[in-house]
């Protein structure tokens, strides 16, 4: 459909292809390819024009014209920015507690029970962990059967209680619980709104306040674009939390949001959601995603 980015740049490149020295001229042209595929990318404005001026500082005086393909070098150099932006090195999940005790929080939708199962999943296939699974939405009864659903598929045990209205008191129950049946870690899924508003802001603020997770994750889903910037924002003031989990990124979106995401609350993504079943979960490499989003 597009040419990708290093075609794009090597076609920019090529009038001027053999005149030595890369120029400012050139440089502005093909960082504005650049600045165009973060754009199509939906990696917001700001950041994408911070960004570009950047690599336009780094390409100049470089001997890209000389090379065979201008085109790749200059991707080369962007890819390793984008890859710094992106937070270099991908960052595991503290598990140091007794029990470890992860907090999952973000919007309705976002992809939170499923990934609390994926999660859960991985933990016990891949780090030998005995996990919990706690459904602490007390408005949607059908989440909580999505929990429980999720849980046997996996065979992971879930703590509920239905009749209990105070996300705060089954947070801990579920950690007691923990406690007594020797979990090591124990997840909880949260309620998400449709959009943020004070109310919700203010029941998983009580949540972390009262149990001090090890780890508190912000899930969002990659699809969203420019709004996903507004939510992690909201979110991480409200909670500070430790990294970010982006979901649905099977799906056709370049995956932007990861680089806006990253600049705006400069917290690491430590995994991505691939898919709806289980095994759909990958940890988050800067490198990969940066691939992706120049195309
Ligand atoms: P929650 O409201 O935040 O708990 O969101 P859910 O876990 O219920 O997910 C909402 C919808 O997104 C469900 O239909 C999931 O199957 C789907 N979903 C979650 N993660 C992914 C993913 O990584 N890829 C795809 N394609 N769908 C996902």
């Amino acid at each position: 459909m597009f040419d990708n980015l290093s075609d794009k740049l090597d076609k920019a490149l090529h009038v001027l292809k053999g005149h030595g020295q890369i120029t400012e001229i050139n440089v502005a042209e093909t960082t504005k390819e650049v600045r165009r595929a973060l754009l199509d990318a939906d990696v917001n404005f700001k950041i994408a024009k911070e960004f570009t001026n950047r690599v336009k500082e780094k390409a100049l005086g470089q001997d890209v014209l000389t090379t065979l393909q201008p085109g790749q070098l200059m991707v080369k150099i962007v890819k390793d920015e984008l890859t710094q932006l992106m937070g270099g090195e991908s960052e595991g999940i503290n598990l140091s507690g007794k029990p470890s005790v992860i907090l999952m929080s973000g919007l309705q939708g976002s992809g939170k029970t499923t990934f609390s199962g994926k999660l859960a999943n991985f933990l016990k296939t891949k780090k030998s962990k005995n996990p919990l699974l706690v459904a602490c939405d007390v408005y949607r009864p059908a989440a909580i059967d999505q929990l429980h659903v999720v849980g046997e598929q996996i065979g992971v045990p879930v703590y509920s209680d239905r009749d209990n209205t105070d996300p705060v008191a089954i947070a801990q129950a579920g950690i007691a619980k923990a406690k007594q049946d020797g979990h090591n870690v124990v997840i909880i899924d949260t309620a998400g709104r449709l959009a943020v508003d004070d109310k919700m802001m203010e029941e998983i603020s009580n949540i972390h306040k009262a149990i001090q997770p090890q780890e508190t994750l912000f899930v969002v889903d990659s699809m969203t674009g420019q709004d996903a910037v507004n939510t992690a924002k909201a979110f991480n003031d409200i909670l500070n939390f430790d990294g970010v989990i982006l979901t649905k990124l099977d799906g056709d979106t370049r995956g932007g949001a990861a680089i806006s995401i990253k600049s705006v609350v400069d917290k690491p993504i430590k995994f991505i959601g691939t898919g709806e079943k289980m095994e759909a979960i990958d940890i988050f490499y800067p490198s990969r995603m940066a691939d992706r989003i120049l195309g």
